[in-house]
């Protein structure tokens, strides 16, 4: 490998669900947490989803068969442990990267939180004062390093 190879792959994150069922480990970089409001978070998260992400080959999902996938919109699947619920990831068909739940890795993750995403579908009963910037709907989208 490469040096700058080297130190990319020398990023590792680890996590899982709640119940211990699914673990997974990302070698590589992990792109900064992103906040999303949209009612399909809303309803799968208790309320926002936040969002990682990984590059595809970087992700390795230890015990894949306990994973659960639902196609929540046309070309994206959720993942969720099929035993204890826990929302894991975000995956949509085409994307070199899938999105991990920023609230499933092991800490100290070493991420921040950079933006809130469709703000527009946010829930009624808070408010957001952090001060990130905020979009109505998915911008910084579906590209990496931008949105989920
Ligand atoms: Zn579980």
């Amino acid at each position: 490998m490469s040096e700058e190879v080297e130190a990319y792959k020398a990023q590792v994150h680890t996590g899982g669900c709640a119940c211990g069922a699914v673990r997974y480990r990302v070698e590589g970089n992990m792109r900064p947490v992103v906040a999303c409001h949209c009612s399909q978070c809303r309803k799968a998260f208790t309320n926002y989803g936040a969002f990682s992400a990984a590059q595809r080959g970087d992700l390795n999902i230890e015990n894949a068969a306990g994973v659960t996938w639902f196609e929540s919109s046309p070309g994206v699947r959720r993942g969720f442990c099929s035993r204890c619920g826990g929302a894991l990831f975000w995956d949509r068909a085409g994307n070199g990267f899938v999105s991990v739940s920023a609230g499933s890795l092991d800490q100290p993750s070493g991420l921040r939180q950079v933006r809130h995403i469709f703000m527009d579908d946010k829930a009624d009963f808070y408010e957001i004062g952090d001060g990130l910037e905020k979009f109505p709907q998915g911008q910084g989208g579906d590209q990496w390093p931008g949105g989920n």
